[in-house]
């Protein structure tokens, strides 16, 4: 209920007042400006409606000096005549209304409740005002990423919107300890104060924040630190997350204190630091955690790299002595000569795949432009194939239009691009199947499919099986030879030159269709 202080030294408009105004607010009435200014020394008002025209201090007087010690009172002046002069007077000394005796008690109460209004607005004025700077602070903490900087910027906006004239701000350990992370415009004097005892006013405000002055804090410890440190107020408040307190913000004022809206200022924009200091935080965590990715995952690049190199030259040897040996050798010897020949290529081709996966990975691999000639690229690559498929009777075919221009492409990519997909077709495809490739222009790329009669792929896979070591069949009961790094390393080249590759369509029990465009280059692109 707001407070109304009334002074008048006729009794009988006392008694109106307060039977007017006493339903609605607390009314406390005096018999002079004396007497209300020394009530206002020990109580805190709203209002005050005051008659002008008293003996001893008249009622502007006792306006100005009931200002002197509440400065956001109301002021309403009572009187029986008015003149201009007085009004203007009145005006200038920052009286908020009038009212003319006799008055009826609807005027007096629409008076009061002007006033009030009147108050509410400028208390709305200075929410609205004090949410500007706060705006302009919460972009900048959307958009600061480094917590060291973000807990220096809430110092300077505490100093420029709040008026401290001093702050020190306390970050909270994984241990629980307060350490002072800075302080901003300390003398080297309250610097040594607020280091040896500074953290108990921090700690105090863990919870909810704190707000002492010098002068009435009746906590002898905090008004003894406030006047050793030669300040007349100061305030903590935590800067506290959902459900971890991270720090914790001291300001001090050298004279004065804090009004209210500064302190919901303060409470507002510590609630606002918390949220972005724990995004900051999370932010260098997750670069952290993506730096040491990036260092391991260079690492693994590297290892492949050596390690597939290293293994390359024993393995060249192998083969070449196991298939002098295989020539030389009785037919029994020979039979495993032939394995050991076959099983050494496939380490080869594992070999293989893993240096192209590094090279993709790495965006070390270089194109190598040629102009070629799409038909017989193909071809070349069926012929490469044909003895693998014939093993399984599977029917080859090339069905591709004469009229495709020669175009600039890598051929060994390109090549290795319809390996790999022949090789799958032709592993996926049971005893006696068939294999069509085909292409097609349209516009400026050419698109090729390999379409074949196997196992089939379900729906459901058709992004996953371009991902690397992804197999549709779980490794516990593979019947194909592979690791799952062909098509991501197909899906690499392919758009690596600038095309794309999908799963054209598959049944599952019926067969598969790849298909992956190139475009149709006149010549090399820039590099
Ligand atoms: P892999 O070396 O295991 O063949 P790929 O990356 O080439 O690895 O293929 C991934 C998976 O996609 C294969 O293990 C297989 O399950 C599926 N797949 C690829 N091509 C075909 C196809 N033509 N028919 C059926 N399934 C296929």
């Amino acid at each position: 209920m707001e407070k109304i202080l009334v002074a008048d030294d006729e009794l009988y408009i006392l008694d109106v007042c307060r039977r007017i105004l006493g339903k609605k607010y607390d009314v406390t009435v005096v018999h002079s400006g004396l007497e209300a200014i020394q009530v206002a020394e020990e109580k805190h008002f709203d209002l005050l409606l005051t008659d002008i025209k008293m003996p001893g201090i008249d009622g502007l007087e006792t306006a100005q000096e009931v200002k002197k010690i509440q400065p956001d009172i109301m002021c309403i002046t009572m009187t029986g005549f008015s003149t201009m002069e007085t009004a203007i007077k009145a005006l200038r000394l920052g009286i908020d209304e009038f009212v003319i005796k006799p008055f009826a008690p609807e005027e007096l109460t629409m008076a009061i409740d002007r006033a009030f209004e009147k108050e509410r607005l400028r208390q709305e004025n200075i929410r609205l005002k004090s949410l500007l700077p706060l705006f302009e602070f919460n972009k900048m903490l959307m958009t600061t990423t480094d917590t060291d900087t973000l807990l220096k910027k809430v110092s300077g906006l505490s100093i420029s919107e709040v008026g401290a004239d001093s702050v020190a701000l306390y970050l909270v350990q994984p241990s629980g300890d307060f350490i002072l992370h800075h302080h901003q415009f300390m003398t080297p004097n309250q610097l040594a104060i607020i280091e040896e005892r500074g953290l108990e006013i921090a700690v105090r405000a863990r919870d909810i924040p704190l707000y002492a002055e010098a002068s009435t804090s009746d906590e002898p410890n905090v008004r003894r630190i406030l006047h050793d440190l030669g300040v007349s107020s100061a305030m903590s408040a935590p800067i506290a997350g959902q459900s971890k307190l991270h720090g914790v913000l001291v300001l001090f004022k050298n004279n004065g204190g804090f009004s209210l809206s500064q302190q919901n200022f303060v409470g507002v924009m510590t609630g606002q630091v918390a949220a972005a200091y724990e995004n900051a935080r999370l932010f260098q965590d997750l670069q952290l955690a993506y730096d040491q990715l990036k260092s391991l995952d260079h690492l693994k690049s590297e290892f492949i790299n050596v390690a597939a190199h290293e293994l390359r030259t024993p393995l060249a040897i192998l083969m070449g002595y196991a298939s002098v040996a295989s020539e030389e050798a009785n037919p029994a010897l020979r039979e495993y000569m032939d394995a050991i020949v076959r099983n050494a290529g496939r380490l080869q081709r594992l070999i293989d795949d893993l240096l192209n996966m590094r090279n993709i990975e790495s965006g070390e691999i270089q194109l190598e432009y040629r102009p070629i000639k799409l038909g017989p690229l193909i071809q070349r690559t069926i012929d490469d194939m044909a003895m693998l498929a014939r093993k399984k009777n599977i029917r080859l075919t090339l069905d591709i239009p004469a009229d495709i221009p020669s175009f600039f492409a890598d051929p060994q990519r390109l090549e290795l691009v319809l390996t790999n997909l022949l090789s799958n077709a032709i592993k996926f495809t049971p005893e006696a199947g068939d294999i069509r490739v085909s292409a097609g222009v349209n516009g400026q790329t050419v698109r090729i499919s390999v379409e074949d009669t196997g196992i089939g792929i379900p729906q459901s896979e058709f992004s996953r099986i371009f991902d690397r070591f992804y197999q549709v069949e779980s490794s516990l009961n593979r019947h194909h030879e592979g690791i799952g790094l062909g098509l991501s390393i197909v899906k690499g080249i392919v758009e690596r030159c600038g095309g794309k590759i999908w799963v054209e369509r598959s049944d599952v029990g019926k067969g598969t269709v790849f298909s992956f465009t190139m475009p149709l280059l006149s010549q090399p692109p820039e590099a």
